[in-house]
């Protein structure tokens, strides 16, 4: 909620005794937003000083991230989650309700600056939809009722913090465990076991275990971890990306907040393997509410010996591990562009080679690896590598968590071994009359149910873990419309391909969703879309056009009945473009009288 303190004495106390630092840019603006409601020019001229950096490089921080702002939001900004999940649990008429309510309009704060009501990128509730979040904070189940609640307590001018608990309540919601969900391992277990068999053999063990990246790129680990740990540098770090903003994934929020210790445990094990010092954990800024109990639990580590200097007293084995927040950008989770944000800048993904792994946070040689990955190498080290191979398939050892969202009966997080079949997990979550599965998210793969017999595994449908489930009712092209806004939105602009790109396919899925499509644009559909695959930047541009491509050919009735015009439509109105011109201008040519001819 905005403040009336002095913004120059807040950032300087933000800044600490020490100056502040460059790379911690992000995360100031994080505080300062969420002190002011906004980040107040005279807070970017004090940064600006302290940190020795062009104000105009901050501005485009500030403009770059979703949830910075240079100009001041609601007292209460509230933020409804846009996930197409969401929407098939009713957001968007809650979200009119909302603003009908509080007499608002979307994304223009009211005029006595007491709320602001606007989307946002999916919030990782799937599973407890529709969500909201309020000054940061996780609102979920939403209903009529919950709205209402809302709005009388923000007439009243009530601080979030005297808010109902119940409305802050997250689950977990798992309904399958499996090797990684069942029973933790204590905490200093894993780093017994590498103090017990060495550096040398924990990684060999590691290796031969199988284990891949489990957020969806399936790198091999041991591999990662040891070019990290060859190559030559005073200075390593170890990441883990938290930043899961894939729509439909929620996993990570789960383990985040149940089995955080053994994460931390699979991150030291990596330091010890690759002679790091310092780890960080990138926290999505969606998930701010599990910050306070994480720093905890790093605190309990660290009373216990098992974060800091001289672990578990072994001399010289030193780390530690600090949270830096994101601020509401996809493409963060892209590992380049995450150490970019974490770094202080836009999160824009570097040119590669070099690799993070030889060339990462600051330069230095950098192992980034998902929760979930962490949490498994913590497990192996405890139990080893016969014991993780024994489940899943030959290409994809061990076990995978589900995010399972969308039209079934007990949404929520299941484990099981690589290889499970999706009829097999329809059946367990009990989805009635499926039509598709969208698995791995926006950016991942739409399967109709011809298909249900295949396997998640990275030889057949590879999975960072989101499946999200439409039934016969559902119209697919409401999904690929919601994904292609979700794209054009979160391309961090850097490439033509993507960026352009983005935005013509967004057109022209609505252009076909407004039922005024031909059968060229169809065409233009697919050319644009390969284009994007095979000349963007990053791995968000090779994979935004993936919902259009595949519904193209797995779903073409969804197309076909909307072709209404038989004839070309212009796809640009030159009358209409000319309307924002003519009203700067103030003139409008069309009034002028032709002169008469002599
Ligand atoms: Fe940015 Fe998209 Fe290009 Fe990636 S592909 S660098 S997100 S514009």
């Amino acid at each position: 909620m905005g403040s009336a303190e002095n913004p120059e004495s807040f950032v300087t106390a933000l800044l600490g005794g020490d100056g502040g630092h460059r790379e911690r840019l992000v995360q100031y603006l994080y505080e300062i937003q969420y002190h002011y409601s906004f980040v107040p020019y005279p807070a970017v001229q004090r940064l600006a000083a302290a940190l020795d950096l062009p104000e105009a490089q901050i501005q485009g921080v500030v403009e770059f991230y979703a949830f910075l702002h240079a100009t001041p939001r609601g007292d209460f900004d509230i933020l409804f989650s846009d996930s197409i999940t969401d929407h098939m649990l009713g957001s968007r008429a809650l979200l009119h309700r909302l603003c009908g309510e509080l007499g608002v309009q979307p994304g223009i704060p009211r005029a006595d600056g007491r709320v602001t009501v606007d989307l946002t990128s999916c919030t990782g509730m799937c599973d407890q939809g529709p969500a909201l979040l309020v000054n940061g904070w996780t609102v979920t189940k939403l209903n009529v009722n919950r709205l209402i609640d809302i709005a009388r307590l923000v007439e009243s001018g009530t601080p979030v913090t005297r808010w109902p608990q119940p409305f802050f309540a997250v689950q977990d919601n798992i309904h399958r465990r499996d090797m990684l969900l069942q029973e933790d391992i204590a905490p200093g277990n894993a780093l017994q076991s590498l103090l017990d068999s060495g550096p040398d053999k924990m990684l060999g063990e590691l290796e031969s275990s199988g284990l891949r990246g489990l957020g969806g790129a399936g790198f091999r680990t041991g591999m990662k971890w040891r070019l990290c740990r060859e190559a030559k540098a005073q200075q390593r770090y170890v990441v883990c990306n938290a930043d899961e903003g894939e729509p439909g994934t929620f996993k990570d929020r789960v383990l985040l907040n149940s089995y955080a210790d053994g994460v931390f445990e699979g991150m030291t094990l990596c330091a010890a393997i690759v002679g790091a010092s310092k780890g960080y954990l990138y926290l999505r800024g969606e998930y701010r509410f599990l910050r306070e109990r994480l720093q905890s639990i790093l605190a309990q580590r660290r009373a216990a010996g098992l974060l800091g200097n001289d672990i578990l007293g072994k001399q010289g084995f030193d780390f530690d591990i600090e949270i830096r927040m994101g601020a509401g950008a996809y493409i963060c989770g892209e590992e380049s562009a995450l150490l970019e944000s974490l770094e202080g800048k836009r999160g824009v993904p570097r040119t590669r080679p070099p690799f993070p792994v030889t060339h990462g946070y600051l330069n230095r040689p950098t192992v980034v690896n998902n929760v979930e990955t962490f949490l498994a190498a913590a497990k192996i080290a405890v139990h080893g590598a016969d014991w993780f191979r024994a489940k899943g398939t030959e290409q994809s050892t061990g076990s995978k968590l589900m995010s399972i969202s969308g039209d079934c009966s007990r949404p929520g997080i299941y484990e099981y071994p690589f290889g499970v079949s999706i009829d097999q997990i329809l059946s367990d979550c009990d989805a009635q009359d499926t039509q598709a599965v969208q698995i791995s998210g926006a950016a991942g793969t739409t399967v109709p149910r011809s298909e249900f017999g295949r396997t998640l595994a990275f030889e057949d449908v590879s999975t960072g873990g989101a499946f999200m489930i439409f039934n016969r009712d559902r119209d697919m092209l409401d999904m690929v419309q919601n994904f292609a806004a979700f794209f054009r939105h979160e391309s961090c602009g850097f490439c033509t391909p993507c960026r352009v790109g983005g935005a013509l396919l967004k057109d022209l899925v609505d252009k076909v969703h407004a039922g005024r499509a031909t059968a060229y644009d169809l065409q233009e559909m697919r050319n644009i879309g390969s284009l994007m695959r095979e000349a963007s930047q990053c791995g968000l541009g090779h994979t935004a056009p993936n919902p259009v491509l595949d519904t193209l050919q797995q779903f073409p009735d969804i197309y076909q009945r909307r072709i209404m015009c038989t004839e070309t439509e212009p796809s640009f109105d030159l009358d209409t473009a000319l309307d924002e011109a003519r009203a700067i201008a103030g003139r409008d040519h069309r009034d002028v009288q032709p002169k008469a001819t002599p």
